[in-house]
């Protein structure tokens, strides 16, 4: 199962924002530099800052994530694999879930395997050639 850390690193790829883009977004408090806040997130990425209630709160007005995975990955990472059952389905490539699929504009991604989604790997296409 992927860390917490790494499920906020794919959602923030996702969204089409680079560390730096996120850390203009971001608001801290007391106020930190841009230098401080890219450090802070990779920090948060590397699962080695803390994500504290409004940790989350301050990423989520910045970028799309299901709070409900991110809390399980959380628990998961403290209690072990068992400790959500059913385990949360994402797409290992881009972290999507069934909270918050992938949306091109015109339709939402579905599963295409175990752990990826149709927006990151293609459904096997049934072949209409002709066997001559
Ligand atoms: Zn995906
Ligand atoms: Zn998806």
């Amino acid at each position: 199962m992927m860390t917490p850390g790494t499920y906020l690193k794919k959602r923030r790829v996702a969204a089409g924002l680079t560390i730096i883009d996120l850390a203009a977004m971001v608001h801290t408090n007391p106020r930190w530099g841009g230098v401080d806040k890219v450090a802070w997130i990779d920090r948060i990425e590397r699962d080695i800052a803390a994500l504290s209630p409004d940790v989350i709160a301050t990423l989520a007005d910045a970028f799309r994530f299901s709070r409900t995975v991110l809390g399980q990955l959380i628990t998961i990472r403290s209690y072990g694999e068992d400790a959500i059952d059913p385990a949360p389905r994402l797409c290992m490539t881009c972290g999507c879930s069934e909270q918050d699929a992938c949306f091109d504009g015109h339709a939402t991604c579905s599963w295409s395997g175990p752990d990826s989604c149709t927006a990151c790997v293609p459904a096997p296409s049934r072949s209409f050639a002709k066997e001559n």
